[in-house]
C-alpha cells in the first residue's frame, strides 16, 4: 500500500454517514479529494463534515435509491461504501421473525439496493465496500444482527462475481469493537468482553476503519476484489485461543527456554 490513495475528484456515496464509521468514512474520503455524498436518514445531529453533500435516504426504501441514482446520472459514480446499519440485541431463543427481516431490510437489503442502483453508472475501477462485521465471521450472540451481517458478506462475493467483468471491486471490511454510538449502547459486560478479546487490548477507534476502506476505495487495491478485511485489532484471528493463551502467561514458561519476559508482562 502507498500511503493515501488518491481520489481527486471520484464522487463516492456513503451510506450510515451520520455518525460512526460511516462519518469517519466520509471526513477520510474528504481528505483524500472525493467528492462525497453522505447518505443517512436523518442529520439531526448535526450536517456531515464540510466539503460532502448531505443526501436523505432509507437504505431499505429502493425508491430512495431510484431518486439518488437518477439524481447522479450523468456523471460517473466511482465508489458506494454500505455502511448503514443496525443491531438488536436478542438472543436465540427471543428473537422475532420480524425483527430478524427488519435488520436484514437495512443490513443485507441496504447494500443489495445500493449496488443496483449505482452499479449501472459506475465506470470500470469503481470500488464497492461493504462494512460486515466481526459478527459476521463467528456465533455472535444477537442472532438477528449476526445472520445480516453473514448474508452480505455472501452479498458481496456474489456482487463481485456479477461485476467483476466490468472492471467494478466488491470488498468486505469486517470491524471487531467500535467506539461508537452503536457499541456505547451495549451493556458494560459486552464492551469490556470485547475488549477482552481482542489482541491490541482495546476498542477501534471509526477512522481506523474509514482507513481500510479509502485503500479499497483506490487503485492500490486494483486487484482486490472478493475479498475481506478484518480491522478487529486482532479478535478474530485467535479464534478462541487467546482464553488459553492469557490463562497460561502468568504462570507458564517452557524451561528448555531463557527465563524471560519478552512482552514486558512482568
Ligand atoms: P452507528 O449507529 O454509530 O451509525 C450507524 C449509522 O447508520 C447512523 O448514522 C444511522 O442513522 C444510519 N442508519 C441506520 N439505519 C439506516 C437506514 N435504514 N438508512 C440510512 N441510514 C441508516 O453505527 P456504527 O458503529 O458506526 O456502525 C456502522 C456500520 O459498521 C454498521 O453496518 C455496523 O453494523 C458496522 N459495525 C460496527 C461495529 C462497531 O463496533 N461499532 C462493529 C462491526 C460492524
Amino acid at each position: 500500500m502507498t500511503g493515501a490513495a488518491p481520489l481527486d475528484g471520484r464522487t463516492v456515496v456513503v451510506t450510515g454517514a451520520a455518525g460512526g464509521i460511516g462519518a469517519a468514512v466520509v471526513d477520510v474520503l474528504l481528505e483524500r479529494g472525493a467528492s462525497v455524498i453522505a447518505a443517512d436518514l436523518s442529520w439531526d445531529a448535526g450536517p456531515p463534515s464540510a466539503g460532502a453533500e448531505p443526501y436523505d435516504v432509507d437504505v431499505a426504501d429502493e425508491e430512495a435509491w431510484a431518486s439518488l441514482a437518477h439524481r447522479l446520472e450523468g456523471a460517473p459514480v466511482h465508489g458506494l461504501v454500505a455502511c448503514a446499519g443496525i443491531t438488536w440485541r436478542a438472543r436465540v431463543g427471543d428473537v422475532r421473525a420480524t425483527d430478524l427481516a427488519r435488520v436484514h431490510a437495512v443490513n443485507v437489503g441496504g447494500p443489495l439496493l445500493g449496488i443496483q442502483a449505482l452499479a449501472p453508472l459506475m465506470p470500470p475501477g469503481a470500488s464497492v465496500v461493504v462494512i460486515g462485521s466481526l459478527a459476521g465471521v463467528n456465533g455472535h450472540y444477537p442472532v438477528a444482527y449476526t445472520t445480516s451481517k453473514w448474508a452480505v458478506r455472501g452479498l458481496a462475493r456474489s456482487a463481485s462475481l456479477e461485476l467483476g467483468p466490468r472492471g467494478i471491486r466488491v470488498n468486505v471490511v469486517d470491524p471487531g469493537f467500535i467506539d461508537t454510538d452503536m457499541t456505547r449502547s451495549a451493556p458494560e459486560a459486552f464492551r469490556e468482553a470485547s475488549v477482552g478479546d481482542t489482541a491490541l487490548g482495546r476498542a477501534g477507534r471509526p477512522r481506523e476503519v474509514a482507513t481500510v476502506v479509502a485503500f479499497l476505495l483506490g487503485d492500490d487495491a486494483s486487484y482486490v476484489t472478493g475479498a475481506e478485511i478484518a480491522v478487529d485489532g486482532g479478535s478474530s484471528g485467535h479464534a478462541g485461543a487467546k482464553t488459553v493463551s492469557d490463562a497460561l502467561r502468568p504462570t507458564y514458561r517452557n524451561p528448555s527456554l531463557p527465563q524471560h519476559d519478552p512482552v514486558g508482562q512482568e
